[in-house]
């Protein structure tokens, strides 16, 4: 199931593809799921999800989560009640969970070279949520690294908007967190391309994470 789905599973050798099922199993033991009533989640809907935490994750020790332990999954793009925004997915800070839309997430999987994957995205933003929270021995990432990515990434921002920055989605201008969730998604799906347009911003990010997506065998 994780070949036929994950593109960067697949491309990996035999040994870390053993180390990313046990990982993804460890993931999936200690998430609860849940998701729309009437709407079956599947053991392999759950997989899939599970493993694109596991994928942004494979460099570091962190390999589960410990703030957001609910996944809810739904069968569309979902609403908040009393506002008009549609969501394919989002982390939610006072519910802890993370919502996702399973239509998002498979096109997001189908789709592995277009720089869109909704579940690489909201799990970003819970790592750097959790990293936040975590105290100096928790950390997921390394102080020095994401103060360098954030001192880089600080001074694109203005780029992006005014469109001179162009291997990230307009909406990675918003601020820094969803610049941090884009990057991934492109450091993931693109990553010859982000590396060609932006060495130095790629070393970065790929610094932060422990992992080098352009050797797919052998990323870390
Ligand atoms: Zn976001």
């Amino acid at each position: 199931m994780l070949s036929k789905w994950n593109s960067y599973y697949a491309a990996l050798s035999d040994n870390h593809q053993h180390s990313f099922v046990v990982r993804t199993l460890l993931f999936l033991k200690t998430t609860n799921f849940g998701s729309t009533e009437g709407f079956e989640l599947t053991t392999e809907m759950k997989l899939v999800i599970s493993s694109a935490f596991v994928e942004i994750t494979f460099g570091l020790k962190q390999d589960v989560l410990s703030i957001f332990k609910t996944i809810f999954v739904t069968p569309s793009s979902y609403s908040y009640t009393g506002r008009d925004v549609l969501y394919d997915g989002d982390v939610n800070t006072v519910t802890k969970r993370v919502n996702l839309s399973w239509p998002a997430v498979e096109k997001g999987f189908i789709i592995t070279n277009d720089g869109l994957n909704i579940a690489i995205h909201e799990f970003s933003h819970c790592l750097i949520i959790e990293n936040a929270k975590g105290s100096y021995f928790s950390k997921v990432f390394n102080d020095t690294d994401l103060n360098a990515w954030k001192e880089l990434a600080t001074k694109k921002i203005p780029l992006i908007r005014e469109g001179k920055y162009t291997i990230f989605r307009d909406y990675g201008g918003t601020n820094l967190m969803e610049l941090f969730a884009i990057t991934l998604e492109t450091f993931f799906e693109q990553p010859h391309e982000f590396y060609s347009y932006a060495p130095t911003f790629y070393r970065t990010t790929a610094k932060v994470l422990k992992q080098d997506p352009r050797n797919g065998k052998n990323p870390k």
